[in-house]
């Protein structure tokens, strides 16, 4: 049986806890060097390893054994480091489809597409192995394909037949890597101004052209990175890294249907979280599954509907493999929880200016216990009304905010959440530190974390504050499908236990449907005047927002997970017409 044995040495902080985990190893009290030392790195020969698993009992943060069925005999396309962390089989292109991926963070889709883009060069776990040319390296591609799709594959990428335009995930590295004008950096790959003008209309971002790339915001740097990735009128071949993350719904819908028209009769990949886009914008679809840090695994190529059923039920039929212990599961007419609670805080008329920009605020209240849902496109003052909320308080009730963008320092996770009073109570490990997996960050400095680990950090050290009002903005960005339920979870049972009062803002709908007891709806006119309407119930939240941004969803069939209607449909046209557009 083939054995993965993976060992996080960062997280062995000391050298006698190695020397006491190697002494435990049966295989080496036996006189064999199965656990052994590279100067301070202890290190597992897989070939001696019995997979007996006293070793991961006792450090389980940092060592994980594998075994893999039999017929997982292929080496990884890709190991990082020995004993480190790999990922198996390379995607399908599709000429004419869109191929999607869904799966978990951290179980190496980006390392995947990156290899197929040819942006990272596949070491097949030999650590050893240096390419001296790219001739030498498509050899090594082609000796590892030979008759398969993915050989034509590499030929025509080798022979520049196949042209990649890649939209990467870390857009908030752009400002880093690129100064000036977002036109001088569009420029760098399309050279008629019309035409950039068109794309950058069509993405509304033709009003921020001349702005210095340092002063977008999250929702525009994304806008922005898509525009350069289709204005490149040589590809062929689209590799888009998660393309929602700060967009609201209107621009996630529209950015989608962009692509779609865009990629036409060529070919893209892409990796997204947002079930709703990714379930509009694919033909088929490859499941990712595995352990985060320690191996991903990609499974067959499936009809997209199936396979995105498939993995909400946690069990690939092609490959017989479970890879979550319970599915994920939806409700038709999900919690419509419209229960009359009392008032714990009021708030009244008002109207907050921020320079040419203003927000008309309407009278409002919110329950102990209760999650306020807040939606609305872009630019319209959701964050400003949270901004303001943290500024002048509500009434005299103590307020913990996370900001949509999260600060990031130096310092330990474990020393900002350790100094914090909750952090040692046993309600918050078990209900908030456990299920946000807290334990896996705590040696890490807050700098060094992925966006999903910040995400997670952040609305951990929220939660953990001593405060009667809770803010969170945007608190599914960077998280996969999984986490989001985990963190939706874990907020409202935060909020009903300890009888809280809370407001979320997202653009994941069916986030928001599932955590949400009401909503407060903003509309307007994006940057120059949004009108915050008072918390209604869900579906007449649901039904103004999606009014506003034209959209109606159905629900499939055996999952019961919310699916946009195609624009002009008879679903559409009939929803419409009934006035429902969520619950349908
Ligand atoms: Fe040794 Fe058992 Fe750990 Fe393998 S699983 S390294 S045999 S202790």
């Amino acid at each position: 049986m083939p054995r993965l044995a993976v060992i996080d040495n960062e997280k062995l902080k000391q050298m006698s806890d190695k020397l006491h985990i190697q002494s435990l190893c049966p295989v080496n009290r036996r006189g064999s060097d199965c656990m052994y030392f590279e100067g301070e790195k202890l290190l597992i020969d897989e070939i001696l390893c019995i997979g007996c698993g006293i070793c991961v009992k006792a450090a389980p943060h940092a060592i994980s054994i594998i075994n893999l069925p039999d017929e997982d005999k292929n080496p990884p396309i890709h190991q990082y480091g020995k004993n480190g962390f790999r990922v198996f089989n390379l995607p399908f292109v599709e000429e004419n489809k869109i191929v999607g991926i869904l799966g978990k963070n951290g179980i190496g889709k980006s390392t995947v597409i990156s290899v197929l883009a040819g942006l990272l060069e596949a070491n097949f776990g030999n650590l050893e192995k240096t390419y001296d040319s790219k001739e030498e390296y498509f050899n090594e591609l082609f000796a590892n394909y030979k008759g398969t799709v993915l050989q034509q594959y590499f030929t025509s990428l080798q022979k520049q037949d196949i042209k990649v335009a890649f939209k990467p995930q870390q857009i908030i590295q752009i400002p880093q890597k690129f100064k000036g004008s977002v036109i001088s950096l569009l420029k760098n790959i399309e050279k008629d101004v019309t035409k950039i003008e068109e794309r950058a209309k069509s993405l509304n971002i033709n009003q921020i052209l001349e702005r210095d790339i340092s002063h977008l915001s999250g929702g525009e740097l994304q806008r922005v990175a898509l525009c350069a990735c289709l204005l490149k009128e040589s590809a062929n071949f689209f590799v888009l890294d998660e393309v929602t993350n700060y967009l609201d719904v209107y621009e996630r819908l529209n950015s989608a249907q962009i692509i779609k028209d865009v990629v036409g009769d060529k070919s893209a990949l892409v990796v997204e979280h947002d079930l709703v886009i990714l379930d509009f914008l694919i033909d088929n679809i490859h499941l990712m599954y595995g352990k985060s840090g320690v191996y991903g695994k990609l499974t067959n190529i499936k009809n997209a509907r199936l396979g995105v059923n498939e993995y909400l039920e946690g069990y690939s039929k092609d490959e017989n493999v479970q890879f979550r212990d319970k599915p994920i599961t939806f409700h038709k007419d999900s919690v419509l929880d419209e229960q009359v609670r009392d008032t714990y805080v009021k708030w009244s008329n008002e109207v907050v200016q921020r320079g040419e920009f203003s927000v008309e605020i309407k009278e409002g209240h919110i329950s102990k216990g209760e999650i306020i849902g807040i939606i609305g496109r872009n630019a319209l003052g959701k964050s400003t009304f949270m901004n303001h909320v943290n500024e002048v308080g509500l009434e005299d009730k103590v307020i913990s905010y996370k900001e949509q963008l999260i600060k990031r320092t130096d310092d330990l996770v474990l020393s900002v959440l350790g100094s914090l009073n909750n952090y040692s109570d046993p309600f918050f490990k078990l209900y908030i530190l456990d299920p946000l997996k807290i334990d896996e960050l705590e040696e890490k400095q807050v700098d060094q974390l992925s966006g999903g680990e910040l995400q997670r950090f952040a609305i951990a050290k929220c939660l953990l504050e001593d405060a009667h009002v809770f803010l969170l903005d945007e608190p599914t960005a960077f998280l996969d499908v999984e986490d989001r339920l985990v963190i939706a979870k874990v907020i409202r049972n935060f909020v009903e236990l300890r009888e809280k009062a809370c407001f979320v803002i997202d653009h994941d709908l069916i986030f928001m449907d599932y955590i949400s007891h009401r909503l407060m709806v903003f509309d307007g006119q994006p940057s120059i005047k949004g009108v915050a309407h008072s918390p209604t119930g869900m579906r007449d939240g649901m039904n103004h927002f999606l009014r506003e941004v034209d959209i109606t969803f159905r629900r499939e069939e055996h999952s019961k997970r919310p699916r946009i209607n195609k624009k002009g449909s008879v679903k559409d046209n009939e929803q419409k017409k009934a006035g429902e557009y969520y619950y349908s």
